[in-house]
């Protein structure tokens, strides 16, 4: 079998959550076949089970400086094969070198291109210079326990990362136009979330002898001071570090801008604000209404009328300010205002250093064309828990990806061009030499 064999195999079994359709059954097959394809990997590395994770320690010249790769290797579910160009778990190889499936990209792509890796060094006889661990999450996409449970058990034993990488930034060359080198964005943070729930309780009655103001009204106009209020825009230390890596390879206007924050960072800021959703999540707190309830019936006043704000909050703010600026804006004792489901964001690791070095030092030998920059993740990953016992927390995917591929994340048609995933194992065998 040779690695794109051993990729396709793994990805033709469905590690869907029970809850999303999927059976443990196939959890443990997973782990299972990972032994019969890795055997040189499993005689090296230790390897124990916390809950359906798998935490294996490779073992290096020294304990000192441990590095923790992380992936996960349950997949969301594909909603039956509706839609899709391949069937989801079939794993196809087309003629143009592309494999296509759920998982491809997240996270089976990341996973085994780590297991390629490590078993080929071991097979070269390389002993890293620091332990290197590979925690391999069952329950990520479910929001679940297992990335805690190991970072629980790492810090009983007193270990504290110096490096720890998970699923994240890739390479990419179109998010910012006028850019003329793919930028490889390393997330060294995330942002927090909360669903701000809103409420109003009033006595109900007939809709045809209406209040002053009825709940549901209420509840609009509390909906409405939010949308006029948007969280100020701001560049946060991490967002002008990107910026400023960014500009030596972006041309014109905004190239000089990029390299003159000092006088031009209001003005970027504005402009990221209006250039679209991404560049504008990147410089704010945003809000999202994603829910609005009020009465069963259309002739009757509702007794309790609910909207649901979704918040991602940006690094340099936090859930206490969000809960506080909600509250001043909306300005109304009647609308009562709840945090749930709640998230911080991450604390901000380094954009220097060793650790940060290793990790753009492998992006350079791997991805020689690109730009290694720092970034803020929007969405939450696993290596957030991993922020309680490291400092250095990087999210980079090691992946090349268009636009059209970023698209297939947690919809139809995930897929993975075969010389783009040879590039991730390229990413992690370089990552390993360096730490
Ligand atoms: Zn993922």
């Amino acid at each position: 079998m040779d690695p794109v064999d051993r990729f396709r195999d793994l990805l033709r079994i469905p590690t869907v959550h029970p809850e999303a359709g999927g059976d443990w059954a196939e959890h443990e097959r997973f782990v299972a076949r990972l032994a019969e394809l890795y055997p040189a990997l499993h005689a090296a590395l230790e390897r124990e089970r916390v809950d359906r994770s798998v935490l294996f320690r490779w073992r290096g010249a020294s304990a000192e400086r441990p590095t923790v790769l992380m992936a996960h290797y349950d997949v969301v579910p594909a909603a039956g094969a509706e839609g899709w160009t391949h069937p989801p778990f079939a794993a196809d190889l087309d003629a143009a070198g592309v494999i296509w499936g759920r998982g491809t990209i997240d996270d089976k792509g990341e996973l085994v291109a780590i297991l390629e890796a490590v078993e080929t060094l071991v097979g070269e006889g390389f002993v890293p210079a620091n332990d290197v661990y590979l925690s391999f999450g069952h329950d990520e996409e479910s929001h679940g326990t297992g990335a805690r449970a190991i970072v629980d058990e790492l810090e009983r034993r007193g270990i504290r990362p110096a490096l720890v990488v998970d699923e994240g930034g890739a390479v990419v060359d179109d998010v910012f136009p006028g850019v003329d080198r793919p930028i490889a964005a390393i997330g060294v943070s995330e942002k927090g979330i909360a669903n701000v729930l809103l409420t109003v309780e009033q006595d109900g009655g007939h809709a045809s002898t209406p209040p002053a103001m009825a709940a549901t009204v209420r509840i609009a106009r509390a909906v409405e001071r939010l949308e006029r209020h948007p969280f100020p825009a701001r560049l946060d230390p991490p967002v002008r570090a990107m910026l400023a890596g960014i500009g030596p390879h972006a041309r014109g206007v905004q190239g000089w801008a990029f390299r003159h924050l000092g006088l031009t960072a209001g003005l970027v800021t504005r402009l990221m604000a209006r250039m679209g959703p991404e560049t504008r999540a990147m410089v704010r707190t945003t809000m999202a209404v994603t829910q609005l309830g009020g009465s069963a019936a259309a002739n009757v006043l509702a007794e309790r009328a609910t909207a649901t704000v979704n918040v991602r909050i940006a690094t340099s703010s936090s859930l206490a300010a969000v809960g506080a600026r909600v509250r001043r804006v909306i300005d109304d004792p009647l609308v009562r205002v709840e945090l749930v489901h709640t998230t911080e964001p991450s604390p901000v690791s380094p954009a220097a250093g060793p650790a940060w070095d290793a990790v753009r030092g492998a992006v350079e030998a791997a991805f020689p064309d690109a730009v290694p920059v720092p970034y803020v993740m929007f969405a939450a990953s696993d290596a957030r828990q991993f922020t309680r016992i490291s400092d250095h927390v990087y999210r980079f995917c090691g992946m090349r990806m268009t636009r059209a591929e970023r698209a297939g994340l947690h919809a139809i048609d995930e897929r993975v061009r075969v010389s783009s995933w040879l590039e991730t194992i390229a990413f992690y065998t370089a990552l390993v030499r360096a730490v």
